[in-house]
């Protein structure tokens, strides 16, 4: 895991963020593999790799991260929040055993071009601007079906 790339302190300057240690930590975690960790499995991969991070600071650049927008906070099927370094719009595939999540490509042309229909009237809803759909495709991943 390379801490050092240009790109990695390029982007954190560019977010008005001073680029440090943490900060550069998670991210290039993240970049490497985005497996869509919670606060545990970041601490326990980065401890992994021989680096310290303590709780309490990774919390603190986590926020911060989500805050510029250099990170997504979703929840995980369990209800604990994991991160997303992913900030390109997209779905989700999420294994209801182990949790995995993947990312799924935005099919444009799979977006409803209708207003939405509501629920209780059966009418299409107005007034409101509707600026992102969130699909979840949810089932059994491949190794857990083994
Ligand atoms: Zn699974
Ligand atoms: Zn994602």
């Amino acid at each position: 895991m390379d801490i050092e790339k240009p790109q990695l302190i390029e982007q954190l300057n560019n977010h008005n963020l001073r680029p440090t240690e943490a900060r550069r930590l998670v991210l290039a975690l993240l970049m490497e593999n985005n497996d869509h960790p919670n606060t545990d499995q970041i601490i326990r991969s980065l401890y992994d790799k021989g680096f310290k991070v303590s709780i309490a600071t990774l919390y603190q650049n986590l926020e911060k991260l989500v805050e510029v927008g250099l990170l997504i906070r979703i929840k995980g099927p369990d209800g604990v929040m994991r991160f997303d370094a992913n900030i390109q719009p997209h779905h989700h595939l999420i294994c209801d055993i182990c949790g995995k999540m993947t990312d799924i490509k935005i099919n444009g042309d799979t977006l409803p071009t209708h207003h939405p229909i509501d629920f209780q009237t059966g009418l299409p809803v107005e007034g409101w601007d509707i600026d992102h759909i969130k699909i979840e495709y949810k089932g059994t991943c491949s190794n857990c079906k083994k």
